[in-house]
C-alpha cells in the first residue's frame, strides 16, 4: 500500500474506474470491486452491503461466504454495519466482537476474522450502503487505509446510484432519519403551515467523481475558489448586497474559511487521488464532519455550518449549480428552508406553492418578514441547525402561533393539525364576521385601522378585513420584485389599481424607501460608495433626493394615478425639516409642470413624513406645521432609539417594544401632535402585536396601520377596551417608571377578558 493517502486511493480508483467503464451486470461489478479493494488493502475480506427496502443486504463479499450474499441482512442500528449506516460514520476496530454493537451470523463465516474497519456508501448525506473490511489478524487498520476506504465508498455510491442497486431518491432520505422531529424558533410571522421542504439553495448533487483529467479538475478548483472569494469579499464589503443577508460576524468567518491554506491544500490532496473537483470538495467536507462530530463544541459547531454553507458555495460554482429554488419553480407546497433570506429573493417564489418559511437567522423587523407578513406567509425564524435537520421533500407542519415545528409528523399529528386549522379558520371566520363592525373602543372613541401594503393584490386585502385604507403603501417593493428599474408608466399602473381597489379609502403612498436591506440588484453602488452602516447609511429619502430623476418620475407617477382623487404622500426617513421641505418641493414642482400642461391632477395632495429617525422628534415645533399627517416608523424607530440592527438576529429579543424608553418617547410626541392638531398614526410591525397596539391606544394613538391579518384581532381588543381607562393605566406606568409595563398590561386585559391573541 503507498504510503500517502492521496496515491493509496489514486491506485485503487484507477483500477476501480476500469470496472466502472466496463460493459458488465452491476453485480459482476460489485465482485470486482470488492476483489480490488480487499487485494490492494492486503485484507482478507472486503464486503458491500447496500441499503434495499430500508434493509441493509449483503451485496458483495470477498473472503465471507458466498451463500450469504443477497441473504445477510441487517436493519439500520443493527450490528457494526447497521450502526455504521444509521450514524453515518467510520468504525475501525482490532477485535469487532468485542464492540457492544457486534452482531454475529453464522452464514457469513466472519468469526475467523478479528479486526474490522467500515465506512459508509453516502449520497445525499444519507447512507445508501457500507463498505467494510474485516482481517484475522487483530489491529486497527491505518489512517491511509481508512482514508482510501472512503475515496472509495464516495465513488461506489456513483456507481450505485447509476445502477439504482440501492434505494435512492427522495425515499431514501428518510433511511436513516424516520423520525419525527419537534423544533421551536422566534415567531416572525403568525399563521399555521403545511408542506414539503425545499432548500432556498439546493444542495449540489455530484454527478461525476472519478476525474479524467486530474490537472483540469486542479484548475477547476483554483478558478472556483477565486470567484467564491471575490463574492465573499464583496459581501464582506457591502453586507447590505450580501445575497442571504448574511451577517458581519459570519461574513468574517466565511472570509476566514475562504482563504484557510489547510482547506484548500485537502481539496488539492483529494484532487490528486483521482476524484473530481466536486468530489474532492465534498470528500474533504465529509472529513471534517466526521471530525467535528466527535468535538461536543457549540461554537465550533456553529462555524461547521458556515464552513459547510461555503463548501456548498463552492460546489454551487465549480458545477455551475448556482440557482435558487425558486429559479427551478415550486412544484408542491412548500416550505422553504434558508439560513437567511433578502426581501427580493422571498418575492420570487410562487405565493400559490410557498406554504412557510424557515429560517435559522431572521428577526421581526428585517425586511424579509415584513414581506412574509405581507403575502401572507408564516415564519418562524432562528430555528438553529434546521437545514442539517430535515431533508429535502420531507413533510413539514408549522404552527408558528403555538411556536412549534414539526418535521415528519405522524398521522395522529396531521390529523390534530388539521383540526387546529379548522379552529383557527373558525376564528378567523369570526374575525371576518367583526369586518363591518366599527373600530370602537367600548367608551367610544374611534381607532383607525388601515393596512400596511406594498404589491397589487394586497389592495384587496382591504375589503377582506374591513380596514379604513391603506397607512403605508411601501413603494419600494415595485421595485424590488422587478429585475429593472420599473418604468414611470409602470408605476403609474400599480398607483392607479390601488388607488382603484380602495375606493374612497385613502391610501398613503410612501416613496421609495431603497437601501439598507432594500438592495436593489440592478442598482449595485460603486465600490467606493459600500458602506459600513447601510440602515444608517444613503438610503430612502437621502438616496432619492440626491438621485432625484428616481424621484420626480415617482411623485409624476403618483400624481397622474390620483386624477380626481386626494393623493396621500409620505417620506421615509425624514431626519431633519429641510429634507421634507426639500421632497415636498420636488413634488410640488411636479404638479405645477403637469398643470402648465393642462394634466388631470389630483384635487388635493396631502404630505405627511415618517418619524423613524430619533432627531426629528426634537424639531416637531418646527415640522409640525408644514405637515398634514405624521406616522411613526416603530420598526426604524426602535432600532436607532435602542442602537440595535433590526435585521441582527441576535439582538431579535432582546428589546422590547413595550420598555418604558420607547413608550414614553412615543408619548411625547403623540402629546405634541396634539398640541399641533397634526393626526399622528404608527405605521412600524409593533401596532400589529394586540398588546403593543392596546399599549398605543393607551398613549392615545388614534391611528394604527398594520398587516391585514392584525385588524381582527386589534378591532376585537379596540371594541373592548375602555380608552379612558387605559389612558389613565398607561400614565400612572409612565410616570411612575414602571419596569414590567408588559406584564401589568397583560393583567389589566386578563382581568378584563380581553383578548390578547
Ligand atoms: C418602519 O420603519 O417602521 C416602517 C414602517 O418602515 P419599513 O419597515 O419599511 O422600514
Ligand atoms: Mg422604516
Amino acid at each position: 500500500m503507498p504510503s500517502t493517502p492521496a496515491a493509496a486511493a489514486r491506485q485503487i480508483l484507477t483500477r476501480l474506474q476500469e470496472v466502472m467503464a466496463s460493459r458488465t451486470s452491476a453485480q459482476a461489478k460489485l465482485n470486482k470491486v470488492v476483489e480490488i479493494i480487499g487485494q490492494s488493502l492486503s485484507s482478507e475480506v472486503c464486503s458491500i452491503y447496500l441499503v434495499r427496502e430500508g434493509v441493509l443486504e449483503l451485496f458483495a463479499t470477498r473472503g465471507l461466504k458466498q451463500e450469504a450474499v443477497h441473504v445477510t441482512r441487517m436493519a439500520m442500528g443493527e450490528g457494526l454495519v447497521g450502526l455504521i449506516a444509521t450514524n453515518v460514520e467510520t468504525l475501525n476496530l482490532d477485535e469487532a466482537a468485542s464492540h457492544p454493537d457486534y452482531s454475529y451470523r453464522p452464514e457469513t463465516g466472519e468469526e475467523l476474522f478479528h479486526s474490522f474497519a467500515g465506512v459508509p456508501i453516502v449520497r445525499r448525506e444519507r447512507a445508501i450502503g457500507v463498505l467494510c473490511v474485516q482481517h484475522a489478524e487483530p489491529r486497527k487498520y491505518e489512517e491511509v487505509e481508512i482514508e482510501a476506504l472512503q475515496t472509495v465508498a464516495m465513488v461506489m455510491a456513483e456507481l450505485i446510484a447509476n445502477a439504482e442497486l440501492a434505494d435512492d431518491g427522495p425515499s431514501d432520505q428518510r433511511v436513516t432519519d424516520t423520525g419525527t422531529t419537534m423544533l421551536h424558533g422566534l415567531q416572525l410571522v403568525m399563521g399555521m403551515a403545511r408542506g414539503h421542504a425545499v432548500f432556498h439553495q439546493p444542495r449540489v448533487h455530484i454527478e461525476h467523481t472519478v476525474a479524467e483529467d486530474t490537472e483540469a479538475e486542479r484548475q477547476r478548483v483554483i478558478s472556483a475558489f477565486a470567484k467564491m472569494r471575490e463574492q465573499i469579499d464583496r459581501m464582506t464589503g457591502a453586507a447590505e448586497f450580501g445575497m442571504e443577508g448574511e451577517h458581519q460576524e459570519v461574513l468574517e468567518t466565511y472570509k476566514m474559511f475562504a482563504y484557510d491554506e489547510g482547506w484548500t491544500r485537502r481539496i488539492n490532496e483529494a484532487i490528486d487521488s483521482g476524484l473530481t473537483a466536486e468530489a474532492a470538495i465534498e470528500r474533504v467536507q465529509q472529513r471534517t464532519r466526521m471530525r467535528m462530530r466527535q468535538i461536543d463544541d457549540p461554537l465550533l459547531s456553529d462555524r461547521m455550518h458556515d464552513l459547510e454553507d461555503l463548501a456548498n458555495r463552492l460546489l454551487r460554482i465549480v458545477s455551475g449549480q448556482l440557482g435558487t429554488a425558486a429559479q427551478m419553480g415550486l412544484r408542491q407546497d412548500a416550505i422553504l428552508i434558508a439560513r437567511n433570506l433578502g426581501p427580493a429573493e422571498l418575492l420570487e417564489y410562487d405565493r400559490r406553492r410557498l406554504k412557510g418559511v424557515i429560517l435559522e437567522e431572521g428577526s421581526l423587523t428585517a425586511h424579509v418578514t415584513i414581506v412574509a407578513r405581507a403575502m401572507g406567509v408564516p415564519v418562524l425564524g432562528r430555528v438553529r441547525d434546521i437545514r442539517h435537520l430535515v431533508n429535502e421533500g420531507d413533510l413539514i407542519q408549522m404552527d408558528v402561533n403555538a411556536n412549534a415545528l414539526l418535521i415528519r409528523p405522524t398521522a395522529d399529528m396531521e390529523e390534530a393539525f388539521d383540526n387546529k386549522l379548522h379552529v383557527t379558520q373558525k376564528r378567523r371566520a369570526e374575525f371576518v364576521a367583526m369586518r363591518d363592525l366599527p373600530s370602537v373602543t367600548a367608551d367610544g372613541q374611534r381607532v383607525e385601522l388601515m393596512v400596511n401594503a406594498g404589491l397589487r393584490e394586497d389592495a384587496q386585502a382591504l375589503d377582506m378585513v374591513g380596514a379604513d385604507g391603506i397607512g403605508l403603501f411601501r413603494t419600494e417593493f415595485q421595485f424590488l420584485v422587478s429585475a429593472t428599474l420599473p418604468q414611470r408608466e409602470k408605476q403609474q399602473r400599480l398607483y392607479k389599481d390601488v388607488l382603484d381597489a380602495a375606493g374612497d379609502r385613502p391610501v398613503i403612498f410612501r416613496t421609495v424607501d431603497i437601501g439598507g436591506d432594500k438592495a436593489l440588484p440592478y442598482m449595485q453602488r460603486e465600490d467606493e460608495e459600500l458602506e459600513d452602516n447601510p440602515a444608517m447609511g444613503w438610503r430612502a429619502l437621502r438616496l432619492a433626493l440626491d438621485r432625484d430623476g428616481l424621484m420626480k418620475a415617482q411623485a409624476r407617477a403618483l400624481l397622474e394615478a390620483a386624477a380626481g382623487k386626494v393623493l396621500h404622500v409620505m417620506f421615509p426617513m425624514v431626519s431633519e425639516p429641510w429634507e421634507y421641505e426639500e421632497a415636498r418641493a420636488l413634488v410640488e414642482h411636479q404638479r405645477l409642470w403637469l398643470q402648465e400642461r393642462r394634466k388631470k391632477l389630483p384635487i388635493a395632495v396631502k404630505y405627511g413624513a415618517m418619524l423613524e429617525v430619533p432627531a426629528l422628534a426634537e424639531v416637531l415645533d418646527i415640522l409640525l406645521p408644514r405637515l398634514d399627517f405624521l406616522s411613526i416608523g416603530t420598526n426604524d424607530l426602535t432600532q436607532f432609539l435602542f442602537a440595535a440592527d433590526r435585521a441582527h438576529p441576535r439582538l431579535a429579543e432582546r428589546y422590547d417594544w413595550l420598555s418604558i424608553a420607547i413608550l414614553r418617547f412615543l408619548d411625547r410626541v403623540v402629546r405634541t401632535c396634539k398640541d399641533y392638531q397634526v393626526p399622528v398614526g404608527v405605521c412600524g410591525e409593533m401596532g400589529g402585536r394586540t398588546l403593543e397596539a392596546m399599549a398605543l391606544v393607551g398613549l392615545g394613538i388614534r391611528r394604527l396601520s398594520i398587516t391585514p391579518a392584525s385588524v381582527g384581532p386589534v378591532k376585537a381588543m379596540i371594541r373592548a377596551i375602555d380608552a379612558a381607562e387605559l389612558q389613565a393605566l398607561m400614565r400612572e406606568l409612565l410616570d411612575g417608571g414602571a419596569r414590567d409595563i408588559r406584564a401589568r398590561l397583560t393583567q389589566w386585559a386578563v382581568e378584563r377578558n380581553i383578548e390578547l391573541g
